[in-house]
C-alpha cells in the first residue's frame, strides 16, 4: 500500500484556507514533486505530512499510521519520516555533531549514539556531498549558507531506515555539483525503497527526478501526471 495517502485533507489558519481537500497518494520507492505558486499550501501539507500540525478534516495515512492529528518528532523517527527544510530546522549555536546527535537518537542506547552522532553525520556528508570540507566540530551558525544545507539534507538522511525523505526546496542554496551529488543520492535511497516527496520551484529538477508531479492550486491537487508527460514551461 501506498507510504503517503491523504484523503480531502482540509487544513484553515483561522479565515484563510490552506489546504481545501487534498487528495495525493505516494507510492513505496517513488520520488514525487510538488510544485504549485506561493501560498498554494505546499508547506501545510509538508508539516502535515511530516506530523508537525494536526489537519482539520478529510484523512491522512502516512507509513500506514493515521497521522490527522499530528504526531511527535519521536514517532515520525520511529516510522523513519525525515524532513529537510529550506528554512533550515539546525540549532546555529551548536556544532554539527550535536545538531546531528539531538535530531536523531535512533536505537542505539543514548551514550552510545552521542559518541557516534559525530561519525554519522560526518559519513552521511562524505556519502552525499563528496568533498564538502564540513567539520563536525563547527558551529552550524558559522558555516556558509549551502554547507549549513548540506548538513540539514545529510542529517534527514540519518536514521535506521528512512521511509519517507521530505525535501523542501532543498537545491535552493547548492551549487550545480552539490545539487548533482545530491540527487544521485536521493536515487541510491530510493533504490533501497525510500520514498521522496520534492517541494521545488526548479521545474528543471522536478522533471528530472522525479517519477510523478504533483501541483497544488488553492488548496488542492489539481492535477498529477507522469514527470515525462510535462511540458518544462518556457
Ligand atoms: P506555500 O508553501 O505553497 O507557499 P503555504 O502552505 O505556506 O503555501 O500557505 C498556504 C496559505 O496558508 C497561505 O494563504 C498562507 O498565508 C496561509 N498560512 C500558512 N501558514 C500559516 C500560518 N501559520 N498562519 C496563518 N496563515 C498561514
Ligand atoms: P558505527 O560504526 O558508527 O557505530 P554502524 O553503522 O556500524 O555505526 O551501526 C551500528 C548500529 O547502529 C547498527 O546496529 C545500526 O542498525 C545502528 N544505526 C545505524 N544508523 C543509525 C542511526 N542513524 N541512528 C541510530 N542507530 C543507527
Amino acid at each position: 500500500r501506498p507510504l503517503i495517502e491523504a484523503r480531502g485533507v482540509t487544513k484553515s489558519y483561522g479565515r484563510t484556507r490552506a489546504l481545501a481537500g487534498v487528495d495525493l497518494t505516494l507510492a513505496r520507492g517513488e520520488i514525487l514533486g510538488l510544485v504549485g505558486h506561493n501560498g498554494a499550501g505546499k508547506s501545510t501539507l509538508v508539516r502535515a505530512i511530516a506530523g508537525l500540525e494536526a489537519i482539520d478534516g478529510g484523512s491522512l495515512l502516512v507509513a500506514g499510521a493515521d497521522r490527522s492529528r499530528g504526531y511527535t518528532l519521536a514517532a515520525a523517527e520511529a516510522a523513519g519520516v525525515r524532513l529537510a527544510y529550506q528554512e533550515l530546522s539546525l540549532a546555529p549555536d551548536l556544532t554539527v555533531a550535536e545538531n546531528a546527535y539531538l535530531s536523531y537518537r535512533g536505537a542505539l542506547p543514548r551514550l552510545t549514539w552521542q559518541r557516534t552522532a559525530g561519525r554519522r553525520i560526518a559519513r552521511a556528508l562524505d556519502e552525499i556531498f563528496p568533498g564538502h570540507g564540513i567539520s563536525v566540530h563547527a558551529r552550524v551558525g558559522e558555516l556558509p549558507m549551502p554547507k549549513r544545507q548540506m548538513v540539514e539534507i545529510a542529517r534527514a538522511t540519518l536514521a535506521d531506515e528512512v521511509s519517507l525523505l521530505i525535501l523542501d526546496e532543498p537545491t535552493e542554496s547548492l551549487g550545480p555539483d552539490a545539487a548533482a551529488s545530491m540527487y544521485a543520492h536521493v536515487h541510491r535511497m530510493t533504490a533501497a525503497g525510500a520514498s521522496v516527496l520534492l517541494i521545488s520551484h526548479r521545474m528543471g529538477e522536478v522533471l528530472g527526478h522525479c517519477d510523478r508531479v504533483a501541483v497544488l492550486q488553492d488548496g488542492r491537487v489539481t492535477a498529477v501526471r507522469p514527470a515525462r508527460e510535462v511540458d518544462e514551461p518556457t
